[in-house]
């Protein structure tokens, strides 16, 4: 995909804009990674792993829940972390790794990167405020 003819979407992009990318993203994350991506009330938004036995290999791997009533860039941005989580999940060597402030930072930077490449390009500067405020609430529920 060319990238100098796509769109950084922000808060300023059109909500046309936002919603085609938003659909596009769902696609692909179910596409390619066999996820199912639904919608649940509030603000907040969760990836669920497919418990192991479970798995018989026609079943999604996991769900990507998002929540409905952020902001239509946040759910981008939130369902970028989502299918981070799911990344890192089937990442041989790291998957086992479960530390809460490693698995939360690294699905930031793997969803980023992994929609970057296929031409989804997020606002730099609006991810990092939203991953900030969600890592930020992390720190404080740790202690
Ligand atoms: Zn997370």
């Amino acid at each position: 995909m060319n990238n100098s003819s796509v769109d950084i979407l922000s808060s300023k992009s059109s909500s046309k804009i936002l919603e085609r990318a938003f659909d596009d993203m769902i696609s692909i994350a179910e596409e390619e990674l066999w996820v199912s991506v639904e919608f649940i009330h509030g603000f907040n938004s969760f990836w669920c792993a497919t418990p192991e036995e479970e798995l018989d290999g026609y079943e999604f791997i996991g769900i990507i829940d998002i929540g409905d009533d952020l902001p239509l860039i946040e759910k981008l941005g939130a369902l970028a972390h989502e299918v981070g989580h799911c990344l890192h999940h089937k990442h041989k060597q790291f998957s086992p790794v479960n530390d809460v402030m490693f698995s939360e930072s690294i699905a930031w930077f793997l969803g980023y990167n992994w929609f970057f490449d296929k031409g989804i390009i997020i606002s730099m500067h609006e991810y990092q405020n939203q991953m900030a405020h969600a890592l930020e609430l992390y720190r404080v529920e740790l202690g």
